[in-house]
């Protein structure tokens, strides 16, 4: 039977869905847009994919699903043609910290294969290749490379060992042989040296001296096998060239060994630092090691040891007794340590020998027993130092509490066994083309794919190294066209951002050429420049090509325009949206009158670049900035303006936005603690009382959370209630109308109205509450109503909504207007945080912002505030944060959004590219400026948007 050529969604009601009936086209790339909060995740993911995995699950043997539990049937009431869905969302790769780049897309596993089949070993000690090799390649070798030398074969005995070894010379001379080498030496065996068994010896036997002629190659093969046999696999050569001049040493091993070392048989998991056989066995593979640092260890070197300055000393030494009390005080004594005088006055020499210990074998001399009683004395021991006495406490502990409390001084460092490249040194020593795997993961993309095309193989090597090479390139050039050529092979999953993780997920997909399978997407071209877009767009084409579906939710004016076909959700947002407003062509959609996307595609309707730019009331300056791949850039951020930071991914704008200036300022205006990176100074900061990171994380993380208790607004209704006449006659306050306090709520879900059931291997869910069927209050508050309705059914309604019914409540009204500003109008007071979009909590948190009185020395710091949102909701947001302006506050966006960019008031243009091609500042200053700068890509997209009005 053929494939149906669509999937027909028939009655989908999920939140706020109302579709009747739906054709969405298969083998094709499909994109769903409309406003934020229209429907679309709600049909892409809550339903079809959501779907998708509950009729896999349900296909599942009743054992597997025992395991899986019941997931819920998404509320659709017909649904035909569905393929095995895949979602690809923007969560973080992984938080595993063993994850990377290459682990993630499977390139590393082919490396592994790659190194294991054609790797040539290298001796770790030594550094020369370690080769098996037969006797007879050994002579062919020997032959070539010193032809018509005299050669003297060794065969090692005894590498760096204590002894006399009088009965090795005696066994050996027994045995008919002439010669040993002692120590570099060579002496005859019957007069063998006298050696003193207190030092360590090197010895081997000489087994001939022959001239490599190739008419003589019977006599060299038995010797050469000979010393094989005595020297357990191993042979020396060394070549005596015309009139004594020496030649070359040549070094064989019949099985894999050098230097008195074996070297393992080499297998893919020689390079796997999650296998026993690759991990470096200091840091288990991790490339981290815990390590006290001494910044943690004295965080104020102006105290003096005596008033604290060493913290995990500093309750002993205002106790002043104690076991710690007296260690410190003898050492102080044997040392000459000043315990008075502030640490940083301290020699250096003194300070290593508190954090560190006593060089040599110096002791202190610590009393013990009391002053008065007949049992005292000194006890003498070995000072190990404060760092290594708590890294070796640490190690020992078995209890979980104590390695917490000896956290608080510990960093993450590299493992300097491994130096951070994860792996045990004989397979850190194995190479390719001169490469060792460690310096090939450490390349980024764009340069792995040049070194992995230009290999210098033996034809033998070519042919076994084919296969993978051919998906180590496949899999490069796919991450090169979704714009990550600057990320290196070996960083881990952690740190990648949400769009850099889809994008690498995406890259991963096809890879494995599936086929017939429908790909769901979140808004893949998050964090990409305009100018790689287009490579994203022919990915995902490609996908297609392949006989995928492939489903996008997105607002990104160029994918629209790509897509086969448009479905555009509205005409509002929640329960004014939820519909099909049109699903065709891109074209088509343009002409359609009804939709809101089509009049920002045809022109219709668009963004106003503004009249005039602000000029700046300020600057801070942020000087040197060298995090990540910046380098040592000085950066000036106007004030009193909207500024946006732009450039192509990796550019290095969260590095300078994320990275140092929001943690300075936080640290400076708010005393946290934060990491700064890398810079050599800040200035202008004391104009600003306040730095605000806007960002897209949850407004809270329990069902308690919503737009109504985030922004107050609700405590204003909870004392409107209490006011009523009823409420007054009970004697009712405003907290008997909350949800989170005993009183009025019910008691079965405690306020929740939700009852959590926690799922094996699946996320927790959420059911009604049966007590009060999910209105969160108990009977008699539910009997107070304020203009017909109840508490609960108040949290129940729609911002837009509140604002009739509260109309005649001035303060009130004022925090729901800024809710309405935001475009978050649609949107249920009480719907809980959990249940919120990125965008929508993001527009939540600046609402509250809105509400504020403004002392108009704010910074705000916003990261790709136009994730999740459609053009009319960017035409909002942008008004918003003009409003911010206006009051005299300075708004700092990330962004590659050109409405957005062409808005502001300046911007600093960092790149030219990603990486280390990066971190530049390539232009600053106004739109208009920017556009005029060749060399940013930038000003490149820019310039036709200004020259448009
Ligand atoms: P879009 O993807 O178009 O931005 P969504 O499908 O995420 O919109 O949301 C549509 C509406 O459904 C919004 O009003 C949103 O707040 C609501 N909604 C989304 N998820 C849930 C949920 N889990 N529970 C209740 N309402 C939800
Ligand atoms: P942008 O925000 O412009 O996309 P980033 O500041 O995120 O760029 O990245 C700039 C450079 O720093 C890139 O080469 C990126 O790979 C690198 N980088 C970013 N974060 C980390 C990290 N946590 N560890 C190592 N390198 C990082
Ligand atoms: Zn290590
Ligand atoms: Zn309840």
């Amino acid at each position: 039977m053929r494939e149906p050529d669509f999937i027909e969604v028939k009655g989908a009601h999920e939140h706020n869905l109302q579709i009747d009936e739906l054709f969405v086209p298969k083998r094709k790339l499909v994109v769903f847009t409309g406003v934020s909060g229209s429907g679309k995740s709600s049909l892409a993911f809550d339903t079809l994919y959501a779907e998708g995995q509950r009729r896999y699950i349900e296909s599942l043997s009743a054992y597997a699903r025992q395991f899986l539990g019941q997931l819920e049937r998404p509320k659709i009431e017909h649904l035909r043609g569905l393929s095995p869905t895949i979602a690809i969302e923007q969560k973080s790769a992984s938080n595993n910290p063993r994850s990377t780049v290459g682990t993630i897309t499977e390139i590393y596993d082919y490396l592994r294969v790659l190194y294991a089949r054609v790797g040539t070993q290298h001796c770790t000690d030594c550094g020369k290749p370690v080769r098996s090799s037969s006797p007879e390649q050994i002579v062919d070798a020997l032959l070539a490379e010193a032809p018509g030398c005299k050669l003297t074969l060794f065969a090692p005995l005894v590498t760096h060992r204590k002894g006399e070894f009088k009965d090795l010379f005696e066994e050996l001379r027994g045995r008919g042989f002439l010669r040993v080498e002692v120590d570099g030496e060579i002496h005859r065996l019957d007069d063998p040296p006298k050696l003193d068994k207190k030092f360590k010896h090197t010895i081997a036997l000489v087994v001939d001296r022959i001239t490599a002629r190739p008419e003589d190659r019977r006599r060299i093969t038995e010797s050469v096998e000979l010393a094989l046999r005595e020297g357990k696999g191993e042979v020396r050569a060394e070549a005596e060239g015309k009139g004594g001049a020496s030649g070359p040493k040549l070094q064989f091993s019949e099985s894999r060994s050098c230097c008195g070392k074996s070297f393992p048989e080499l297998s893919p998991q020689s390079f796997s630092f999650n296998s026993p056989l690759g991990m470096c066995p200091d840091c288990n593979g991790l490339g981290t090691r815990n390590e006290a640092a001494p910044d943690l260890v004295v965080p104020d070197p102006s105290l003096s040891i005596r008033d604290g300055a060493i913290a995990p000393w500093a309750s002993a030494m205002e106790r002043g007794e104690g076991w710690t009390f007296r260690i410190v005080e003898a050492l102080a004594e044997a040392c000459d340590v000043d315990l008075d005088i502030a640490w940083n006055k301290l020699s250096k020499k003194k300070r290593d020998t508190v954090l560190f210990g006593v060089q040599g074998e110096q002791k202190i001399a610590v009393k013990w027993g009391s002053e008065n009683s007949a049992s005292q004395g000194t006890w003498g021991m070995k000072f190990e130092g404060v760092i290594p006495n708590l890294m070796r406490r640490f190690r020992e502990t078995d209890s979980e509490a104590a390695r917490d409390y000896y956290r608080k001084y510990f960093r993450e460092a590299p493992c300097d066994a491994c130096g951070g490249k994860r792996m045990r040194p004989e397979s850190l020593a194995v190479r390719v083309s001169g490469v060792g795997i460690a310096d090939a993961t450490a390349l980024t993309v764009q340069q792995a794919s040049k070194h992995f095309a230009s290999l210098t193989l033996t034809r033998a090597q070519q042919t076994i190294a084919e296969g993978a090479l051919r998906e180590i390139a496949a899999r490069l050039t796919f991450l090169l066209n979704v714009g990550l050529d600057y990320l290196t092979l070996d960083r881990s999953g952690p740190t990648l951002s949400g769009g850099e993780a889809q994008r690498i997920r995406l890259a991963s997909q096809l890879g494995s050429e599936l086929s017939g399978v429908m790909y769901v997407l979140d808004e893949p071209s998050i964090g990409l420049h305009q100018r790689d877009n287009q490579r994203l767009i022919r990915t995902l084409q490609h996908l297609r090509d392949l006989g995928n579906t492939v489903l996008v939710v997105e607002h990104d004016e160029d994918t629209i325009r790509a897509a086969d076909h448009v479905v555009d959700f509205g005409p509002g947002a929640g329960h004014l949206g939820g519909k099909v407003v049109f699903s065709g062509s891109a074209k088509e959609l343009a002409r359609c009158k009804e939709s809101l996307t089509g009049a920002y595609l045809s022109g219709r309707k668009e963004i106003a670049v503004p009249s005039r730019r602000r000029p700046a009331r300020g600057k801070i300056k942020v000087l040197g900035a060298a995090e990540h791949n910046l380098r040592g850039i000085d950066v000036t951020v106007p004030l009193g303006g909207l500024v946006a930071v732009t450039g192509v991914s990796g550019a290095g704008k969260s590095s300078l936005v994320n990275g140092i200036l929001l943690p300075a300022l936080a640290n400076k205006l708010h005393g946290s603690l934060d990491r700064v990176g890398a810079h050599k100074g800040l200035s202008g900061l004391e104009k600003l009382d306040k730095v605000i990171a806007i960002d897209q994380r949850p407004i809270g993380r329990t069902p308690r959370s919503n737009p109504g208790t985030y922004t107050k607004s609700f405590d204003l209704i909870r004392e409107l209630f209490a006011q009523l006449p009823e409420s007054r006659a009970r004697g009712w306050k405003a907290g008997r109308f909350s949800f989170n306090v005993k009183g009025g709520r019910c008691e079965a879900c405690q306020g929740d109205g939700v009852i959590k059931v926690e799922m094996h291997f699946l996320s927790d869910v959420y059911v009604p509450c049966e007590v009060c069927a999910g209105k969160r209050y108990n009977a008699q508050t539910l009997g107070v109503t304020y203009k017909g309705r109840t508490i609960a059914e108040i949290l129940d309604s729609s911002v837009d909504d509140c604002l009739e019914l509260f109309e005649n409540h001035p303060p009130l009204k004022r925090i729901l207007n800024t809710l309405v500003d935001v475009g978050l109008g649609y949107m249920k007071i009480g719907q809980t945080a959990t249940t919120m979009s990125g965008g929508e909590a993001q527009r939540v948190k600046l609402s509250r912002e809105l509400c504020k009185v403004q002392t108009g020395n704010t910074l705000y710091v916003l990261d790709e505030p136009t994730t999740g949102l459609h053009f009319e909701d960017i035409a909002r947001l942008l008004h918003v944060l003009q409003r911010l302006v206006d009051a005299g506050n300075t708004v700092l966006v990330i962004e590659h959004n050109l409405d957005v960019i062409k808005c502001a008031d300046w911007i600093i243009d960092l790149g030219p590219e990603g990486g280390q091609g990066g971190g530049l500042v390539i232009a600053e200053g106004t739109p208009e400026e920017v556009a005029r700068v060749e060399a940013s890509h930038t000003g490149r997209f820019l310039a036709p948007l200004l020259r448009r009005k």
